[in-house]
């Protein structure tokens, strides 16, 4: 069993991911070169923490809920977005290349993404981390078969608003340059149409600290945004189905901002008394 904790920890995912794609090009070989050298690894998930991943579309709300969920269940919160965001202003030698697709809306490559993937899951094991929420991965077919044969999903919660939303919502979205947290200056006000109900969402307003020091992402202009709900419907949407063909897929249809939806995507993942039962057990 211990050998078996051994091999679920971040630092084995991160060193079979790094392996993996610096010896082989296909899945299936990338798959048979972990088989064949951990027959019994995808086994059960007693002795470790929650494996979550959040899907969904651009501006849906991964990072916000993932990020409350995270600080909920004391596990990491891992955005490959972010970690893109990092590489591309540390100035390294991949910036210049990574800077030019993601302003274009268009993705990494996978071998990109493995990469920064397998770094940030080696700090956090030197940290002491286990489990994670990953947010914005996977995002292609060829990254969840490779993370699936890689280590155990436990479930897959998948986000979903209405489009016209989504885009306002990128629209109004600023970060704050110093402390990075993330705010949205939009007002939104959908009209019921066509059988959808109306949704309204206040603004997430900074404040006064942040205020004189928000910025907005480059990839948040609306021709931006519309190529990569585009790469998303053709990419990544196929990534919902193999989860729900593993019955790992929750759907969660957001009915607002964080006040309406938050707690309804609590009680939906049997969580809503979560910190009372943990309290309970401490
Ligand atoms: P996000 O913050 O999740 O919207 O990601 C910002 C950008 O980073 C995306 O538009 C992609 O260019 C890139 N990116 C993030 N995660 C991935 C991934 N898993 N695969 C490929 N590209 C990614």
């Amino acid at each position: 069993m211990a050998a078996l904790t051994r091999l679920l920890k971040p630092s084995s995912i991160s060193s079979l991911f790094t392996r993996s794609l610096s010896t082989t090009t296909t899945t299936a070989a990338v798959i048979s070169d972990i088989e064949s050298e951990h027959p019994n690894f995808s086994d059960p998930k007693s002795s470790r923490n929650f494996q979550w991943v959040f899907l969904g579309c651009p501006g849906v709300g991964k990072g916000t809920y993932a990020s409350r969920l995270s600080n909920l269940l004391g596990v990491p919160h891992i955005a490959t977005g972010d970690l893109v965001r990092e590489e591309l202003s540390s100035a390294g030698p991949l910036s210049h290349q990574l800077a030019e697709i993601v302003n274009q809306g268009k993705l990494v490559s996978d071998e990109i993404i493995f990469n920064l993937l397998s770094k940030r899951l080696e700090v956090g094991e030197s940290k002491g981390e286990s489990g994670f929420i990953l947010d914005g991965f996977p995002r292609t077919i060829r990254q969840a078969e490779i993370l699936d044969e890689v280590t155990e999903i436990d479930l897959v919660v998948n986000l979903k608003l209405r489009e016209d939303v989504l885009v306002e919502k990128c629209l109004g979205r600023r970060i704050c340059s110093q402390c990075g947290k993330g705010f949205n200056v939009a007002s939104i006000n959908a009209k019921a149409e066509n059988g959808r109900p109306g949704m309204s969402m206040d603004p997430l307003l900074p404040p006064q600290h942040c205020a004189s020091k928000l910025i907005t992402r480059a990839d948040d202009t609306e021709q931006v945004v519309k190529e990569r709900l585009r790469v998303y419907y053709e990419k990544s949407q196929p990534v919902e189905d193999f989860y729900k063909s593993q019955g790992k897929l929750m759907e969660f249809d957001l009915p607002g901002g964080i006040p309406e939806s938050w707690p309804k995507l609590l009680e939906a993942l049997n969580l809503d008394d979560y910190e009372v039962k943990r309290s309970a057990v401490a």
